[in-house]
């Protein structure tokens, strides 16, 4: 029983046609009391349920419409604070300095909004009152800008309406003839109370109840209200804080239960629900936290429970809230493409097919492959590039039709993403050279984005976008001013992050979910309060961020001070919870799994249990103890499961063989799995580890048609696995790959420049008929910086400093270079990358050519070939070595030996191959050596030189890899670093090396047994 609700019912039955007025804080808890009086079956003719600013505004409006005053726009607070902080004076400012604060805006304005209700202007603010004379005069300052913002935009705030209102008692809508009354235990500020006091008919006082053991707050404890004591058989929850006074039983009507996380917790509610076999309209979820509330919005959404929620969703948490607050970060991180990627994934924008062309998926994916980086040009820049390296391919005469179709699609799907994506930039405004943005430019691209780039996938969803198109709209009363574009766009998150949407009352046959305060107004039978954990039900005491307590205590005692907060959020929640008369089921999480820490328990879960078990000296041990085993999302029985996944985690938890023999019934994925995952498990080399002889001759590298690249060889010797997936499975990785902030050049692309810049400075002097010397230093640097410049334009670097010291790094290395071949050599450099059995575009070195080339191995065995030679060096008439540049580290151990079990194979197939390209100029060629030239200062300039092997001995290792291939031993590497830098990782498992490893004396690994011998 709620005392009020039967103070009304009765009112309402003896004064059937007289005006009873009755003032509430909000419309949806006037509209709720109604709605359940006239359900408990009493008819509620001229019972008026209206807030102070329903009669302010009767009384007040006509008189300011009439000099032309319109309300402002209230929710606009925060970002007008902004707005004005901005443009108070930085030096000696008090709270300018802060004015990039994430929350300084909101908590000025719940200062400033607080004054003003409670009738203070600047004039009130005396410098004794305050610590600080600067916080004084800033205080001042703001008060005052925004009383003239108002004046000079003719707008009204509450405040002006409530001033207003009461010079005007003759517009009153209550008459003499009428009686009046509020909700009982409401916090009204002084101008409300000053109005709602000054109503003409007969006052009636409120009826609450008398809480025993809880002090009545400070700022309450004046207002008359008449207190019963509540009766344990209808209102045991009156008596939470006073267990001891409360008849000794323990009482069915509460339950209480702990939870393994917010997520179980919920699901254990929803299964109650269903449990008590109650329609969804005859239960109310009160929530700790407004994660809570948008959890029980998801699950709902999910079984499909109608739902209404009293607090809300907040926007942030909708896909339209999310976008605007991704796009904000995105502009933010100066445009970085690794940003816009994840926004891209994160299904918050709306693309697709039928829309742009294309889907956020393969945008996302060409932006990684693109290798774009940061700022606006970027996008184009790197998407324009990837563009011609596809339209360059679909115009390739020597790759297959499929391929070129292949690329051509590629092609325009590219310009399609670039063109989409630089529109977008381009519609985002960009700082003037003084770095500021017009504030309603920035509004205008970002109600456009809103419009036309944000996702809607429910109702939710589209509830937001409109409410943000309006809330976002607001700035525009900001008026013309200008900023920086991060000062703007702080503006637009404050709108985002203030706004929550869907607020909706108790309705019939929904379930209703809503802040713990605003529970038990409808009185539904079954009450879960949710979210009980230290630390969450109530904020702590820590004093306002703008004005102490002792400020706030000498300009008006009816200012809230910090234990005024603290005492009338917990006296609040009292109220509600000992006006229902439900059984009430109190819970928390005891574990925060996002966090992996434990939580604990609320007192009011405690003194809930107490309660419970008539027993105020138990402890929360004692409680633990009785809470046994938390509940999980699995249910403890599978008939109370909300889903069939529920249903299936149930059945199987614990069962062992039996549930995974029932599991295999339905999931035949999850049988072959299992299957899989034990083949690998076991020392035999498996179909599941790599063994597919039926694919040898498919891949056999000596087949008539079949040329592999030396490197793809070396490769499937490193992880033959690997080479598996790739050429025989033709699986790619999906590249996710995200460009690191803190490296401009990676390894890969920094040693392909260097390769570019060796080449073009050994070609200038071979055309010269010269060796290089010291005077290319200066061509060679102006096309390094060319290089860089171009570079950077292309991708650039995330910092300047990052820019610069890889630059001169990357200058040092070419100098490093240059110095070297400056120095007297016997040998003369005659072919620079020089590429054969592949198509040769517009390569110039005459040594090259794009037929594959043959390796005769004897016995019938012949391997095409084909490849890339960095250099071929003449150290002879006709004796010559092949030159291989690393740009990175050298570690000696790494390079002992000749074929490193058939990872190193450059020096002798490149130098066979090289010795039949340069048949084509010199009469009998010989290839003496191979030479590994370390060419950087992380190199040290060594030079590994491995004679030209002999013939029998790259025989006996390419015909154990041919034999590794057509026999399919495709085992994955047994070394762990290999895997390190491996696209295909997440194909292979955790313990993959280890595996491997004790598969190798299997029979069916003897060729690669051999070929691992070959050092
Ligand atoms: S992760 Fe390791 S084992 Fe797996 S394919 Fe890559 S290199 Fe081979």
């Amino acid at each position: 029983m709620d005392p009020f609700v039967d103070q009304l019912k009765r009112l309402c039955v003896a004064y059937p046609t007289r005006a009873k007025w009755v003032f509430v804080p909000t419309h949806a808890i006037g509209r709720t009391l109604g709605d359940r009086i006239a359900l408990e079956g009493t008819n509620w003719l001229n019972l008026r349920f209206v807030t102070s600013l329903d009669i302010a505004l009767r009384m007040g409006a006509p008189f300011l419409v009439e000099r032309g005053v319109h309300p402002s726009e209230e929710g606009l607070g925060p970002a007008l604070m902004m707005r004005l902080l901005l443009d108070l004076p930085l030096e000696r400012g008090y709270f300018r300095p802060l004015a990039d604060h994430p929350t300084m805006a909101q908590a000025l304005w719940t200062t400033v909004h607080e004054l003003r209700m409670a009738g203070a202007h600047p004039e009130n603010l005396k410098p004794e009152v305050f610590s600080s004379p600067a916080k004084n005069a800033e205080l001042i300052a703001l008060l005052g800008a925004y009383e003239h913002f108002l004046g000079q935009n003719e707008r009204g705030d509450m405040a002006t309406v409530y001033e207003e209102a009461l010079k005007h008692p003759d517009w009153c809508p209550i008459q003499s003839q009428d009686c009046w009354t509020e909700l009982p235990d409401t916090v009204w500020s002084p101008l409300q109370r000053l109005l709602i006091d000054s109503m003409p008919g007969e006052r009636l006082y409120p009826r609450a109840f008398e809480l025993s053991g809880v002090r009545v707050p400070r700022r309450l404890m004046s207002r008359r209200t008449e207190r019963l004591m509540a009766d344990f058989a209808t209102n045991e929850l009156a008596f939470v804080m006073s267990p001891a006074s409360a008849p000794a039983r323990t009482s069915p009507k509460i339950a209480l239960f702990h939870a393994g996380g917010r997520e179980a917790e919920i699901e254990e509610v929803f299964r109650r629900i269903l449990a008590t076999g109650a329609s969804l309209d005859q239960v109310e979820i009160a929530c700790a936290s407004d994660a809570h509330v948008a959890l029980i919005w998801e699950k709902a959404l999910r079984h499909n429970w109608p739902v209404t929620l009293g607090s809300g969703i907040p926007a942030a948490f909708t896909r339209p809230g999310r976008a605007l607050i991704g796009l904000c970060d995105w502009i933010e991180t100066d445009f970085s493409a690794g940003h816009f990627r994840r926004l891209l994934q994160s299904g918050d924008l709306r693309l697709g097919d039928e829309v742009e062309g294309f889907t956020a998926g393969q945008a996302a994916r060409l932006l990684g492959r693109a290798e774009a980086g940061w700022g606006r040009a970027t996008y184009g820049l790197a998407l324009g590039r990837l563009y011609k390296s596809y339209e360059s391919r679909a115009t390739d005469q020597d790759t297959s039709d499929e391929d070129r179709a292949d690329a051509q699609a590629k092609a325009k799907l590219t310009a399609r993403v670039r063109d989409w994506i630089t529109g977008l930039v381009a519609s985002l405004p960009e700082p003037a050279p003084d770095g500021k943005v017009r504030l309603q430019t920035v509004v205008s691209s970002v109600l456009d984005f809103l419009e036309r780039t944000t996702a809607r996938s429910n109702a939710l969803d589209y509830c937001a976008a409109a409410a943000l198109q309006d809330y976002v709209s607001e700035l525009r009363a900001l008026g013309s001013f200008s900023c920086t574009l991060s000062e703007s766009l702080r503006f637009i998150r404050e709108r985002v992050q203030s706004l929550n949407v869907a607020q909706e009352r108790p309705r019939p046959g929904h379930l209703y979910a809503c802040s713990l305060s605003q529970s038990g107004y409808a009185e539904r039978g079954h009450l879960f309060i949710v979210g009980l954990e230290e630390g969450r039900v109530f904020s702590s005491s820590t004093e306002d961020a703008v004005l102490l307590d002792v400020e706030r205590g000498a300009i008006s005692s009816d200012l809230r001070l910090s234990t005024d907060r603290i005492d009338e959020a917990v006296y609040a929640v009292l109220v509600r919870v000992a006006a229902s008369a439900a059984s009430a089921t109190f819970s928390y999480s005891c574990r925060d799994t996002r966090e992996f820490r434990e939580t604990y328990a609320s007192w009011v879960m405690l003194q809930a249990f107490r309660l419970q078990r008539g027993d105020a000296t138990l402890s929360y041990n004692a409680m633990k103890a009785a809470l046994g085993e938390p509940k999980s999302a699995v249910p403890g029985d599978r008939q109370t499961a909300l889903s069939s996944g529920g249903w299936w985690l149930r059945s199987v938890v614990g069962t062992g063989h039996t549930g995974i023999k029932a599991l295999g019934s339905a999931f035949t994925g999850v049988v072959r799995g299992r299957t899989a995952e034990g083949r690998r498990q076991s020392a035999e080399f498996t179909e599941f580890d790599g063994y597919v002889p039926d694919a040898g001759p498919a891949l056999d590298p000596c087949a008539p048609e079949t040329v592999y690249s030396v490197t793809e060889l070396e490769n499937s010797s490193e992880c033959p696995f690997r080479f598996f997936l790739k050429r025989g499975l033709g699986l790619r990785p999906v590249d996710e790959r995200e460009r690191d902030k803190d490296i401009w050049l990676d390894p890969l692309r920094r040693g392909s420049e260097l390769h570019d810049l060796y080449a073009a400075l050994l070609r200038r002097a071979r055309d010269e008929n010269r060796r290089p010397n010291k005077k290319d230093d200066i061509w060679l640097i102006v096309l390094a910086q060319e290089r860089l410049r171009r570079l950077n334009e292309e991708m650039p670097a995330a910092t300047e400093e990052i820019r610069e010291r890889e630059s001169k790094d990357f200058l040092a290395d070419v100098e490093l270079f240059l110095e070297a071949e400056s120095g007297d050599s016997t040998s003369t450099p005659i072919g620079f990358e020089v590429s054969f059995g592949r198509p040769l575009n517009d390569d110039s070195e005459s040594l090259a050519r794009s037929e594959a080339v043959e390796i005769d191995l004897g016995k019938g065995i012949t391997f095409r070939i084909a490849g890339r030679i960095d250099r071929i060096d003449k150290v002879d008439t006709a004796s010559f070595e092949v030159i291989d540049y690393k740009t990175g580290g050298f570690w000696h151990d790494s390079w002992q030996g000749s074929f490193n079990g058939g990872r190193r194979l450059q020096h002798a197939l490149y130098g066979l191959a090289a010795v039949e390209l340069l048949k084509a100029r010199y009469k009998d060629p010989r290839v003496t050596a191979g030479v590994y030239y370390f060419s950087s200062h992380k190199g040290h300039q060594e030079r590994v030189k491995i004679p030209t092997p002999a013939k029998d001995a790259i025989a006996a290792v390419l015909g154990d890899l041919r034999d590794l291939i057509i026999k399919g031993q495709f085992i994955r590497t047994s070394d762990q670093d290999d895997c390190k830098f491996c696209n295909y990782v997440a194909a292979c498992g955790g313990e993959v090396n280890r595996q491997a490893r004790e598969k190798l004396p299997d029979l069916k690994l003897g060729a690669y047994r051999r070929l691992i011998a070959h050092v």
